[in-house]
């Protein structure tokens, strides 16, 4: 496996692709290990031409890959984003066609994504985007194909103009063609916290494991996946010494009382500007001595030069690729412990997988009972990540990489790819 696709999990994904791929013959016939899950299935480009505000005309690229299809159709979101390209796309839609199979739901992976930036466009131009990046597509994606959501600048409003232009090309109400819908459209209870409620559930999972009751925590990023994080281990018992955003955090070694932050924080304040509060760099928060630091924010805050200093005993990646591949090869080696994204943040994906189940059977379920899914869901999949750590004898990343390559790679071979 050569593909370059520039962090730490493609690294130990391409040992570990090697040794599955080398484990799977076909009555002797060796198949070429380099091609099975080198490149993308499908790649889908577009220019989108889009009419603005003031009557010019601008071109956006925008791309729709469909990585692999062997366990199902393929999912995952659309990302709005300047930097958005072709090898990021692909890159993405590889990470969730593993994530997919970790959490063992019968979908593939794949991503979208249009090169724009979304702060210079305007709300009428976004809706128009959308609808485009629709008619673009529209042959290529379905509900028994491949099911878009929402990814970094897209959300709920986008996800039902893009679903009410899909129906409207097909002439029939297609709830199922995309999830992260409104809860009008066919959205799912409990998937707006689904992501930080699964990796609430696989820490309380981890803490369980090794008799821990109480942790002392710091969160980096305080968007949708850290604040309800923050909320639901708050909630859980645990103390919250140190949040951050983009701007700064606040620490509180005596615990911050989330609750009362949650009233005052709108998402687009500034934590560090708040009254009260004693304030803390995210270098700082990074390094600080808790229990469990939790990225939640971007991708590649975890490197060379501050691994050293890291001092929590676990690592819970809520964001993408928190860690590089330096820093994760000096973690391997200490004593922290890290839980990989591919489990850690696959709450989201999973309750997508919710939404899509009741779209398509036309039968909708309680908070309740989707939560109590995701939590079946997300406590299997641990479990499993853990059994092949012991099996196989290597760390939880890993680990999650053998185990849904090896899903992946047993579906490819039920078809007879391989
Ligand atoms: P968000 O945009 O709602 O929040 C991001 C937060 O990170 C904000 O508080 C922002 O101020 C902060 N931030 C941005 N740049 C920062 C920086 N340089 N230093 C510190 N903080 C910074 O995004 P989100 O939906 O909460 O997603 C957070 C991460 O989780 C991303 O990596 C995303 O890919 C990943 N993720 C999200 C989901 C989901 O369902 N939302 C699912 C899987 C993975």
């Amino acid at each position: 496996m050569d593909i370059d696709l520039g962090n730490n999990s493609m690294e130990t994904l391409c040992k570990t692709c090697s040794i599955q791929l080398d484990k799977i013959k076909n009555g002797g016939r060796f198949i070429d290990k380099k091609e099975i899950l080198k490149t993308p299935r499908k790649t889908f480009t577009a220019n989108i031409p889009l009419k603005m505000d003031d009557g010019s005309v601008e071109i956006f690229p925008a791309f729709r890959i469909q990585y692999n299809d062997a366990r199902g159709p393929t999912k995952g979101g659309i990302r709005f984003h300047q930097n958005v390209s072709q090898e990021e796309v692909k890159k993405l839609a590889f990470l969730m066609t593993i994530k997919s199979a970790v959490v063992d739901i019968p979908f593939g992976g794949g991503k979208g994504g249009v090169k724009v930036n979304p702060s210079k466009i305007s709300e009428s131009e976004k809706e128009r985007l959308s609808r485009e990046y629709i008619r673009h597509f529209h042959r290529f994606i379905g509900p028994e194909q491949d099911i878009p959501a929402p990814d970094v600048n897209t959300n709920e409003k986008i996800m039902g103009w893009m679903t009410d232009e899909y129906e409207k090309i097909k002439g029939r109400k297609l709830p199922g063609i995309l999830t992260g819908k409104p809860l009008s459209l066919g959205g799912s209870k409990g998937r707006s916290y689904a992501t930080s409620l699964g990796g609430a559930i696989i820490l309380e999972e981890y803490l369980k494991e090794e008799s821990i009751d109480r942790v002392e925590v710091a969160i980096q990023g305080f968007g949708n996946v850290g604040s309800n994080l923050a909320k639901i281990l708050h909630d859980k018992g645990h103390k919250i010494v140190a949040v951050s955003d983009a701007e700064g955090g606040i620490i509180d070694n005596e615990g911050i009382d989330i609750m009362d932050l949650y009233g005052k924080y709108d998402g687009d304040g500034d934590l560090s500007k708040m009254k009260d509060v004693e304030e803390i760099s995210n270098k700082e928060l990074l390094e600080l001595d808790v229990d469990v630091l939790i990225p939640a924010a971007i991708e590649n805050q975890i490197h060379e030069e501050n691994v050293d200093k890291i001092k929590a005993n676990i690592i819970l990646e809520m964001a993408n690729s928190p860690v590089t591949t330096e820093a994760d090869k000096v973690l391997e080696n200490s004593n922290t412990v890290v839980i990989p994204d591919i489990l850690a943040n696959a709450g989201g994906v999973t309750v997508s997988y919710f939404e899509w189940l009741q779209n398509i059977s036309h039968e909708y379920w309680t908070e309740e009972q989707v939560n109590n899914k995701l939590k079946a869901y997300m406590v299997r999949a641990f479990k499993q990540v853990r059994e092949t750590s012991e099996n196989d004898e290597c760390g939880l990343r890993e680990a999650a990489y053998i185990l849904g390559i090896r899903r992946v790679l047993e579906a490819e071979k039920s078809r007879g790819n391989l």
